[in-house]
């Protein structure tokens, strides 16, 4: 599984473990159930089965005028599913983040390729949405430009 460095620690982003889960059990589901959504802030919950073990993770987010405050909803959605997985034991254990105060959602950080899914850094995608008015990776960014169609 690719592994990003996040401030020091290792991290599995989510598309890799949800890969990982399919790659490895092919009898799984991920299902995920908003508990709560009041306009402020959503709580989202994850339940992922694999054979007759059930996985279950949490994640809230709040909408807010900042970056990533419009899409708290798929922030708290996919920080879910990213914990019950990890919970599964599929992903690095200290990414099941005991909150960290300078990055409570770890998972927001991270971007994912349109092209291929990989996980791409901020810089990265800020770069190719103003370039191709997508989020690419290198790879793809360069496809991109010797095709110009997809
Ligand atoms: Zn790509």
């Amino acid at each position: 599984m690719k592994t990003i460095n996040l401030g020091g620690s290792k991290y599995t982003p989510v598309v890799e473990r949800v890969k990982e889960l399919h790659r490895k059990y092919k009898n799984s589901s991920i299902e995920t159930i908003v508990l709560k959504d009041d306009g402020s802030t959503v709580t989202v919950k994850a339940i992922v089965k694999i054979g007759n073990r059930t996985f279950t993770g949490h994640s809230s987010a709040r909408y807010t005028k900042e970056k990533f405050g419009d899409v708290a909803m798929e922030n708290a959605e996919t920080s879910s599913v990213g914990r019950a997985i990890g919970f599964a034991n599929i992903g690095l254990m200290d990414s099941i983040a005991v909150s960290n105060p300078e990055s409570p959602n770890k998972e927001e950080t991270i971007h994912v390729c349109e092209g291929c899914g990989d996980p791409i850094s901020e810089q990265i995608k800020n770069f190719s949405k103003k370039l191709f008015k997508k989020s690419l990776c290198r790879k793809c960014q360069t496809n991109k430009k010797s095709k110009c169609k997809k």
